[in-house]
Formats: structure tokens, sequence, C-alpha cells
């Protein structure tokens, strides 16, 4: 007899058995992996970008819903919190541009194996490779769980409490598969439907593959949505095979997807140089004409102004050989390359799969989950932590923090 039994040992599931097993709780943490914490093992690019040191409403504001419901959570346990948490656990933090909170060491690994010492500490008792496949209740409250080992040995275990933190769809190979869904569901929970968020946009260019490798740095980037702007975000993106990424295009994406999901129409309109106005660019390509030699060409000045990458890309979108020329460039060519460098329009056609996307939006709906607690409305004795709820943040720390103070809540519980 167990008086809670966790499901899932990643962010949200370690640092709510931790909490509960310290309030005196006997705590069964379930994981179905070999290792506790896979998906902090390799967030942040495997540095772990913990949280974010902005203010309270700074940080409600960067989720995509929610935002009153995470408040009493937040208050709980904040950024603050957490920092503090990881530094009595050893980890030294440190603060980045953005205000992103990375442990010092840059590796996401102590981060898990804090969360992992946590449980230890406290005398979770822990059981690996082993699946959480039923949540038994009976008179609208939790009695008992389910699972299954790696060798297909099932086993029920008694207990008044289950906190569900199973976390999203996205990245599966970490374990995270969806199974939370389903047995909120069983329980009579509404499940709003899943998409990706922060996921890598895939253009509708011909011959982008040119483009692969690029990084593009300190650009601002108009989500265009409708030929309306929708958003905009200033810092870095890139080009892969998977389409265009980094931090730029993942914090839009989530906007991009909702509406190519409503069919509507999506570009990114790039402003190559944020920082300079159009007179000032066309001084700069003056000087850069007088420099080059008198049967210099077309290409040799767009070099000088743009990455290598992009100088066939622009040459073919102005249809201006790179072969031309330069003395042969017309006043109108002229502002036409300084429109473009302004303005470099890639359309969107779709966004890559589920499995790709840094988290996943939607899951339990928060309106059936009491904000105060984490318990459910519908089953007593039901807890729900972390990504597996209806909330997600943008890049920069927040989803962790999400998992953490949601976490933090649901280890509060009462027997
Ligand atoms: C590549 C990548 C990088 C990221 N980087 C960052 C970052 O730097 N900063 C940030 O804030 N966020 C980041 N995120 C998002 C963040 O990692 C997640 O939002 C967060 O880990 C969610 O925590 P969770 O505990 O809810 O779910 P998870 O961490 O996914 O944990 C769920 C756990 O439940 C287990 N489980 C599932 N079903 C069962 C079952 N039936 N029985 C037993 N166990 C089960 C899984 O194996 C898993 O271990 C990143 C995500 C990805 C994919």
């Amino acid at each position: 007899m167990y008086d809670v039994v966790v499901i899932g040992g990643g962010a949200a599931g370690m640092m709510a058995a931790g909490w509960a097993a310290k309030n005196g709780s006997k705590v069964l943490l379930v994981e179905k992996m070999e290792k506790l914490g896979r998906k902090v093992r390799i967030s942040g690019k495997g540095r772990c970008n913990i949280t974010n040191s902005c203010t309270p409403e700074e940080f409600v504001e960067r989720l995509r819903t929610g935002h009153e419901f995470f408040r009493p959570a937040f208050k709980a346990f904040n950024n603050r919190s957490a920092v503090r948490f990881f530094e009595r656990m050893g980890v030294r933090t440190i603060e980045e541009q953005g205000g992103r909170i990375f442990p010092k060491s840059g590796n996401a690994w102590d981060v898990a194996d804090a969360l992992m010492y946590w449980c230890r500490d406290n005398e979770v008792e822990i059981q690996l490779n082993t699946k959480v496949i039923g949540i038994q209740t009976a008179a609208g409250r939790v009695y008992g769980v389910e699972y299954e080992n790696k060798r297909g040995f099932r086993r029920r275990v008694e207990t008044r409490n289950v906190i569900i933190a199973t976390g999203g769809v996205t990245y599966p190979l970490t374990g995270s598969t969806g199974d939370g869904y389903d047995f909120a569901d069983r329980a009579g929970h509404t499940i709003v439907p899943l998409r990706p968020s922060l996921v890598p946009l895939v253009p509708d260019v011909k011959d982008i593959d040119v483009l692969v490798g690029l990084k593009l740095k300190n650009v601002s980037v108009d989500l265009m949505v409708g030929g309306k702007c929708a958003a905009t975000e200033f810092g870095e993106m890139s080009f892969s095979a998977r389409g265009v990424e980094g931090a730029v295009v993942l914090r839009l994406s989530r906007d991009a997807v909702d509406a190519l999901c409503d069919d509507k129409k999506v570009a990114l309109k790039i402003d190559l140089k944020p920082a300079l106005t159009p007179e000032t660019i066309k001084a700069r390509i003056e000087r850069e004409r007088g420099d080059l030699p008198r049967d210099a060409y077309f290409g040799d000045l767009l070099r000088r102004l743009a990455p290598p990458q992009l100088v066939m890309y622009i040459a073919g979108w102005l249809g201006i050989p790179t072969t031309t020329y330069l003395s042969k460039i017309s006043d109108k060519q002229v502002t036409l390359l300084i429109d473009t460098l302004k303005c470099l329009v890639i359309p969107i056609a779709d966004f890559r799969p589920m499995s790709e996307a840094i988290v996943t939006a939607g899951g339990v709906s928060t309106d059936e989950v009491d904000p105060e607690s984490m318990q459910s409305r519908k089953v007593k004795g039901l807890y729900f932590a972390g990504e597996v709820l209806d909330l997600d943040g943008n890049t920069g720390g927040f989803n962790l923090q999400i998992a953490f103070s949601t976490g933090y809540l649901a280890g509060q519980l009462k027997n």
C-alpha cells in the first residue's frame, strides 16, 4: 500500500515524488524507461535551460494557454524557487541572454541527476523499466495502479493517490508517448486536441536545399498570416534538412501551426538588416560599388551584403544573374535589392511532425483540474503535473518551469 504512486520519472514526476515523500508520504515512482529524466537530459541542446529569470507577470504571459490556471503553481514554486532548489542540490546556475538560466556546468545531466537524488534522498521507491497500464478507480476515487515490467509481468498496487506526470508526445524515444492522455480520458477527463508546439516549419520554396546549413543571427522575423503580421521575433534562425528552425522560428511556430491548421496562408518575412534603415543600406551599397573593381559582378556585391549561401537565393529571387556586371545594375534593381534585404519572404507550407516538436500543445483540460492542488475535479486522489496538462510555454526555460511548479504543487497533496 502506497500513499502516492507517481507515473513518469521526468521533470514533473521526480519533483512531485520527492516533495510528496519529503512531506511524509510513502511514494512509489514508476518509470517505463531504463533511466529517469531522459527528456531533461537532452533538453536545451544538452545544456538544459532550467528556467527564466523574468518577472512573474512576464512568465505567465509567455504561456500559450492556462495563464490563470498556472498562477497558483508558480506562486507556490516560482523561477527563484527553482534556482534555489537546484543550487541546494549542488547544481550551480548561470544566467544568459534573455534571462535564460542554465547549469553552470553546461550539462543537462546534472539537472536530471539532481532530481533523481532529490527522490533518493527522500526515500522514494523507484521502479524503472516499468510501464503503468491502468489506474483503478471506484466511486469517484483512486484505489490502485496496474503496471507491467519489461518481461510482461503485471502487478497491482494499492494507493490512495496517483500523480500522472507522463509528459506529452514529442520525442517519443525519451518515453513520453501520450499514455497519460489515455489514463485521463478513461477517468472522464477532456483532452484538448494535441498539436506540436515549438516545431520546425517546412518552407514552400523550390531549391531550398541550397540554404541547408545557413544560420542567420540577429534577424527580425515577422510571421505573416493571411498577409498580415501576426507576430515578430528577433534573434537566430537556421535552415536544415528539416526546414527552418532556430529560436526565432520555434517561437513563431506556435502561431504558425495554428494558422496552418486553419488553412491560412503563412509566410516568414525576414529582415536581414534590422539595425539598418533602407537609406543606410543604400549608402553602404554605393560604398561597396565604389570599392569593387569596374568589372565586378552583381554576385561580388551580394557577397559583401549577405551570407554566401544566400547569394544565389537572393539573385534568383530578384531574377538578376550573379554574373551580371555591377555597372549594368540599375537604380530600380538596387531598390529591389534593398527591399529584399529588408524583407526576404519565405512562404511556409507545413510544420514538422509532432515527434520533432519541443513540446506538446493541448492535453488534459485545465478546467477539470484544481489549480490550487493539481487534483482532478472528477476523480478524488488523481493529480496531474507537467506537460500532460494543457499548458505550454515559449522557449527560454518556460516548459521545465511548468513541470517544476506543477510537480511541486502536486507533491504537496494531503493523504
Ligand atoms: C529536445 C528538447 C529540448 C528541450 N529543451 C528544453 C529547455 O531547455 N528548457 C525547457 O524549459 N524545456 C525544454 N524542453 C521541454 C521540456 O523538456 C518538457 O516540457 C519537460 O521535460 C516536460 O516534463 P514532464 O515531466 O511533464 O514530461 P517528461 O519529461 O516527458 O517525462 C515523462 C516521463 O513519463 C514516463 N512515462 C510515460 N508514460 C509512462 C507510463 N505509462 N508508465 C511509466 N512511465 C511513463 C516517460 O518515460 C518519461 O520519463 C525540451 C524538450 C525537448 C524535446
